[in-house]
């Protein structure tokens, strides 16, 4: 399938996808049985995963979409600021940060020490996939779906330039074409 300018095949299917997801959100409910967690899904490309994700979960929750900023700028306290879109307080809640891929744990490191100084109860992470070299990563998720190579992938939220966030399933890259920008 050609995506732009280049050709991806299909990775993991839609089905394989949501059976993950259920084991995933059953896991969730297992560990947060008596308490309510507050999904922070980190936008674009967690927007589908979050929405499936969440609707399997059964503990009582929140969902409240934050997005990273990659650039750093001062926000109107002088701080800096990573992440856009944040309105509640995150103090003593039980936080599930809800991420699309884990490449190099840049992003995640930067949203984590963001909310150190937030005073939240707990934080753990939810990354539908994450690629080998994050592997070796001190931030560590506590759910993971898909453990995969170095592969560019999209669809199911991920993204080429904007594109192929809407397709159902996974796909990688064929190493046909060149792959330019991609989104977040
Ligand atoms: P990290 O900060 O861990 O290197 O990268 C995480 C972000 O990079 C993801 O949230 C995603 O937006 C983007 N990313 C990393 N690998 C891929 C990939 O294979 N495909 C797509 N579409 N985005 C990726």
């Amino acid at each position: 399938m050609k995506i732009k300018d280049i050709e991806f095949r299909k990775f993991i299917s839609r089905e394989k996808i949501a059976e993950k997801v259920a084991l995933l959100a059953r896991q969730i409910d297992e560990d947060y049985k008596g308490k309510s967690p507050l999904f922070l899904p980190i936008l674009n490309g967690s927007f589908i995963f979050a929405a499936d994700l969440t609707r399997q979960v059964q503990v009582p929750c929140r969902v409240t979409f934050v997005k990273h900023s990659s650039m750093q700028g001062a926000s109107s306290a002088g701080q800096l600021k990573t992440l856009i879109g944040l309105q509640e307080s995150l103090f003593n809640q039980d936080l599930v940060l809800v991420e699309d891929i884990m490449d190099t744990g840049l992003t995640l490191t930067r949203v984590l020490e963001e909310l150190q100084s937030l005073g939240t109860k707990s934080v753990e992470i939810v990354t539908l996939l994450r690629k080998a070299k994050a592997r070796e990563h001190a931030v560590q998720p506590r759910y993971i779906g898909f453990e995969i190579g170095e592969e560019f992938v999209l669809g199911y939220g991920l993204d080429y330039d904007g594109w192929g966030r809407n397709l159902q399933d996974v796909y990688k890259y064929t190493g046909q074409g060149k792959p330019g920008q991609v989104g977040n």
